[in-house]
């Protein structure tokens, strides 16, 4: 199926589901997906082999490139609702990205104090204190938990580093409720084998997990562009609405997105 890369560092303005107007800034290659996870569903194609030998924008390339557009939308009273770390893979992986956040701080303020910094990231490199650190600087630091059972995190998100959701959970908690999680719920089939974080159980368990995280509010939504695999289905709007019911229950803030 036809996935994207995106060809630039900034990118959009994109009407995002979950960040409204949002000015996209991609720190890795314009011409391959970067990350550690290869999940099944992402919109960016499949992981391949080759992680390294990539050329990444620079710090200053970056900044130039976010500075020249908030100068070049400076007479629009607020151009944009949010500038969001996103792209072609996990932004966190980017060797500058505290520093890139530092920078982006700095222009937000100068240009535009009311616009939110935002970062998705897979919250694999939150254990790492320099990127603990700079995520705590943005306004939505949305961290990626799909499910509360480890089997399953490691079935869809397909870690290629050594991944554990213990550890993982303890960084969460860490960040003393400033952060958003995000999970994508779907079910499907590939090759005979079956897809599920809907279940019963399954969202009993990302509850639990969630209780434990606490987290400012949660973020659920679905599979929205072309996948890598045929097979995979959106969650109904239905069942997403009775899963943010069940959080809500216990005392969390839900944000659908269907
Ligand atoms: S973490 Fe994000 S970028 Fe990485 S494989 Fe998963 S969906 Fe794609």
């Amino acid at each position: 199926m036809s996935t994207f890369l995106f060809d630039s560092i900034i990118f959009g303005p994109v009407v995002s589901r979950r960040l409204g107007n949002s000015l996209g800034i991609n720190l890795l290659p314009v011409n391959k997906k970067i990350c550690n996870f290869n999940c099944i569903y992402c919109e960016c194609g499949l992981t391949g082999n080759n992680q390294t030998h990539s050329k990444l924008p620079g710090r200053f390339e970056v900044k130039e490139a976010l500075e020249k557009w908030l100068q070049k939308n400076q007479s629009i009273r607020y151009p944009v609702d949010s500038i969001t770390f996103a792209g072609n893979g996990e932004p966190t992986l980017h060797p500058e990205f505290d520093r890139i956040i530092d920078d982006t701080v700095a222009l937000r303020n100068q240009y535009y104090p009311r616009i939110k910094i935002a970062v998705l990231s897979n919250a694999t490199t939150t254990g790492q204190k320099k990127i603990f650190n700079a995520l705590l600087k943005t306004d939505l630091n949305i961290l990626k938990l799909d499910s509360g059972f480890e089997e399953t995190i490691k079935a869809i998100n397909c870690p290629l580093i050594k991944f554990d959701l213990n550890a993982i959970i303890k960084s969460l908690k860490a960040f003393n409720g400033k952060l958003i999680i995000q999970t994508l719920f779907f079910k499907g089939k590939i090759n005979n084998k079956i897809y599920d974080n809907t279940t019963h159980e399954e969202i009993e368990q990302w509850l639990d997990t969630i209780d434990i995280i606490k987290p400012e509010s949660i973020m659920i939504y679905t599979i929205a562009r072309d996948t890598p695999f045929k097979g995979l289905k959106k969650a109904d709007y239905r069942v997403l609405k009775s899963i943010a019911g069940e959080a809500e229950k216990r005392g969390h803030k839900v944000q659908i997105s269907a």
